[in-house]
């Protein structure tokens, strides 16, 4: 099983590599998770946070 992601092609921000190995999950204040990215490159973790953050208000 690999960690290499495959759903979509992230970049790290620091060297713009593609070698992008999960790295857990962070929990955020408001109870939604963001995966945590590493590079593996350069080693510089990072997360891809979507623009629209647990609105599940009506
Ligand atoms: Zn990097």
């Amino acid at each position: 099983m690999t960690e290499m992601i495959k759903e979509q092609k992230l970049r790290c921000p620091k060297c713009k590599g593609e070698s992008i190995r999960l790295n857990g999950m962070i929990l955020k204040n408001d109870g939604s998770r963001v995966q945590r990215y590493q590079c593996r490159d350069c080693g510089y973790s990072f997360t891809t946070e979507k623009k629209k953050i647990g609105v599940n208000r009506p």
